[in-house]
């Protein structure tokens, strides 16, 4: 039975080919979808939202506002992980009254209306959210999640192509990767964006502590149509328990940052 064992061979060596280790925790990561690719499918996703979807101009008092304090955290970001410098990085601000907001592969930052207004957060606590969402991105999550699915995908359907990645298998790996885009962050993944968000934000001079009155707005204004941000960052007691728990260790790199 030669098949399956060229099959495991491939995903094997796919798998070694793709391992990368996190900057900041050092969690090995399963990185198959090249940077530079899923950086691409990235700006196409943004430009053609920018279109479809009505903008603050750039002039806009919130829209400079979240200007300065993501390129506070990108400056952050960029010491983290220096390839992040090369990125088109850009913010704006969508009118939507949803309460939400994301960061794509690539650097393309996006903020609702609906959080400004709904929360009216401090910039501390803006910037904690920025610094969530951009540490998914400097993590890599998207491209992880498109990895895994893509090496699923491969598994299955590799014995039907065997000779190696063929044009076919390719443009399905593809397809699993497109898809992949829409799944939500696994739970490690949250908590390794609270754990980065935060350092981002206090070596940016940001209050860490703005974490936990963020978390604390973010489920007040929840219940039925409350925030879409909560649908897919889950604001349980633990959560806020363990941003408690982190806020200590990143206390100095806050203070150093602000002389305080
Ligand atoms: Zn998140």
């Amino acid at each position: 039975m030669h098949v399956p064992f060229a099959v495991s061979l491939l995903a094997v060596t796919l798998v070694i080919a793709g391992c990368v280790t996190h900057p900041v925790t050092g969690r090995s990561q399963l990185m198959i979808m090249p940077e530079g690719q899923a950086n691409q499918m990235a700006y196409r996703a943004y430009s053609q939202m920018a279109k479809e979807k009505p903008t603050l101009p750039a002039s806009h008092q919130a829209s400079q506002r979240i200007q300065r304090i993501t390129q506070r955290i990108v400056r952050q970001a960029v010491r983290v992980d220096p390839q992040a410098g090369g990125w088109r990085w850009e913010s704006r601000v969508f009118r939507d009254d949803s309460v939400n907001a994301f960061a794509m592969a690539g650097g393309k930052v996006g903020i609702n209306t609906g959080m400004l207004d709904k929360l009216q957060p401090s910039d501390d606590e803006l910037a904690q959210v920025i610094a969530h969402e951009i540490a998914h991105a400097l993590s890599g999550h998207t491209r992880e999640k498109m990895s895994m699915a893509m090496t699923q995908q491969m598994g299955l359907s590799v014995a039907t192509a065997l000779g190696g990645l063929d044009a076919q298998t390719a443009a399905m790996a593809q397809q699993v990767a497109t898809v992949a885009i829409d799944l939500p962050f696994s739970r490690r993944m949250e908590l390794e964006a609270d754990e980065v968000g935060l350092l981002l934000a206090a070596r940016a001079g940001y209050d860490p502590h703005a974490a936990i009155s963020l978390w604390r707005k973010m489920q007040a204004v929840g219940g039925s149509g409350g925030p879409e941000w909560l649908s897919t960052h889950p604001g349980s007691a633990n959560r806020i328990q363990a941003l408690e728990r982190a806020i200590p260790a990143v206390m100095p790199e806050y203070r150093r940052a602000t002389g305080l």
